[in-house]
């Protein structure tokens, strides 16, 4: 790192965003020994991971938390930092709210009439095959690619599932993974999604699936270890407002400070990358894919109690509710199994229609749907936490930007093709685990990769051309 007579930081390559995915990237850089200037706009590392200390010392996520089998790279990132990882409470019964009736059941799907059961097993076993024939590197490229990106999931489910209940179920589930509805998703986006993971399973599954492992003090304070490794070269309070480019350099202005560099890596959600402003425009047709990638929308709500007391009648804590606000909990207890917590998320309509309504009366609405799964006991948590992340400036939704119909077929390409010294990474961009942490780490080293193709070591950074 160099500071330049006007006190701009000169360095090879520039990354904004301090998520997994721009760390990650920071990290393959300075091991290829390239300087790096990392800039994020909030006054942490993480972005949408996020850990919190309760009082009696014990680790909470409000923003992503789970790790699960092939997710390798988290996993490895985790051993490499010495991050202790504990699996996902899951001995009980479960419990399912469909119509306003309980049942209790063990396993992903619930003990429903078997003909819901059929209908919910084949449509899934339909979408895993479908999945099969999506490239994960082009989706667009899938032989029937423009038919399902001409659907919603929810057009697919009203002609491909035969019952109400069913339909509930998938609704249930696509609700989980995209936070966001039937409706809103392009099912070529929802085939490719699953084949990033591998199937349908993998993205619903605790036990051998993507919510089977917790880290101990929180994957937000992984994140924060990981930038922390990587020192100075990390820029807190400094959202980049323009960047100015050419196909040799780049100059970066954020609110704290000025970088220049040969390349950049701009690792942040595509509607984000959208509100920068590029000098010259960037070129209409990668303008127009950042207009079209929303994020879904999630409150993530924790429920503190002096012991896990569902434990004791034989629950798991893990529910599912068609009626909601909350589509599903889990117990999220830390592993010494005290205080007992129940995590649970509004998400799509209802963290959408309860996102405006306050926070009082959100929380008596969720307390009051905790009840009506596990008892009164659950009405009476001695803490109360939430996170609403279509209130953050620097996500603007979560778990992931999901493309509605059109955009992957139309904008695919422009996911993640460089524009002249311009990179793109971000979660949404990866081929594999696609929307998760995993995914992140995956877009980083790739874009990392790119860079430094182009860049060989000795080329020099021409850093300035774009801009003088
Ligand atoms: C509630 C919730 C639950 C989730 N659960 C899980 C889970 O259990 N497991 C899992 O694998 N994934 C989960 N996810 C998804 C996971 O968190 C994301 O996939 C992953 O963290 C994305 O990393 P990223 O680096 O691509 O993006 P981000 O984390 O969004 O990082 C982008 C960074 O860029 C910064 N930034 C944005 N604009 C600018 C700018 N102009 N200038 C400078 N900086 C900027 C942001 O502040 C942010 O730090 C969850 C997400 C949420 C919110």
């Amino acid at each position: 790192m160099a500071l330049t007579r006007n006190g701009s930081i000169d360095v090879d390559v520039a990354i904004v965003g301090a998520g997994m995915a721009g760390l990650s990237a920071a990290l393959e850089l300075q091991r290829a020994g390239r300087s790096i200037a990392v800039l994020e706009a909030r006054d942490r590392a993480g972005g949408r991971l996020e850990s919190r200390q309760l009082a009696d010392g014990v680790w909470i996520d409000v923003g992503g938390q789970w790790v699960g089998p092939t997710q390798d790279r988290l996993y490895s990132l985790a051993r490499a930092h010495g991050a202790e990882t504990f699996p996902t409470w899951t001995e009980g019964q479960n419990v399912v709210e469909l119509g306003g009736r309980l049942t209790r059941y063990t396993g992903t799907i619930p003990k429903l009439r078997p003909h819901v059961v059929a209908d919910v097993g084949q449509a899934m076993a339909r979408l895993d095959r479908m999945a099969r024939k999506v490239p994960v590197e082009a989706p667009w490229n899938a032989p029937k690619a423009r038919q399902w990106d001409s659907q919603t999931v929810w057009s697919w489910m009203r002609h491909n599932m035969a019952t109400p209940t069913g339909r509930e179920m998938m609704e249930i589930a696509v609700k989980a993974v995209w936070a966001a509805m039937p409706a809103d998703v392009s099912l070529l986006h929802l085939l490719f999604y699953i084949a990033s993971a591998g199937n349908f399973d993998l993205l619903l599954d605790t036990d051998g699936g993507a919510q089977q492992d917790r880290f101990v003090q929180g994957a937000g304070s992984l994140a924060q270890r990981v930038a922390d490794s990587l020192g100075e070269q990390v820029h807190y309070g400094a959202p980049v407002r323009r960047i100015e480019w050419s196909a040799d350099g780049v100059r970066l202005m954020s609110d704290g400070v000025e970088v220049r560099a040969a390349r950049a890596i701009v690792a942040v959600p595509a509607t984000l990358a959208g509100r920068i402003a590029y000098d010259p425009p960037l070129p209409g047709y990668r303008d127009q894919l950042t207009q079209r990638v929303p994020m879904g929308a999630v409150i993530k709500c924790f429920a503190i109690y002096d012991e896990p007391f569902w434990r004791a009648q034989g629950l798991s804590g893990s529910t599912v509710s068609g009626s909601g606000p909350l589509t599903l909990t889990v117990d999220n207890s830390p592993p010494s199994g005290s205080p007992g917590i129940l995590v649970g998320f509004l998400e799509g309509d209802h963290a959408r229609s309860f996102g405006r309504v306050p926070a009082d009366e959100r929380r008596a609405a969720v307390l009051a749907n905790l009840v009506q799964l596990l008892g009164p006991r659950a009405g009476q948590p001695v803490d109360f936490i939430e996170k609403s992340w279509a209130e953050e400036e620097w996500s603007r939704g979560c778990y992931e930007g999901y493309t509605p119909p059109g955009v992957l077929t139309a904008f695919g390409p422009a996911l993640r093709a460089p524009i002249g010294a311009l990179h793109w990474a971000g979660t949404e961009t990866a081929t594999k685990w696609n929307g998760y942490i995993d995914g992140a780490l995956q877009s980083g080293e790739r874009a990392a990769r790119e860079v430094l193709e182009k860049a060989p070591a000795g080329a020099g950074a021409a850093v300035g051309s774009a801009a003088g």
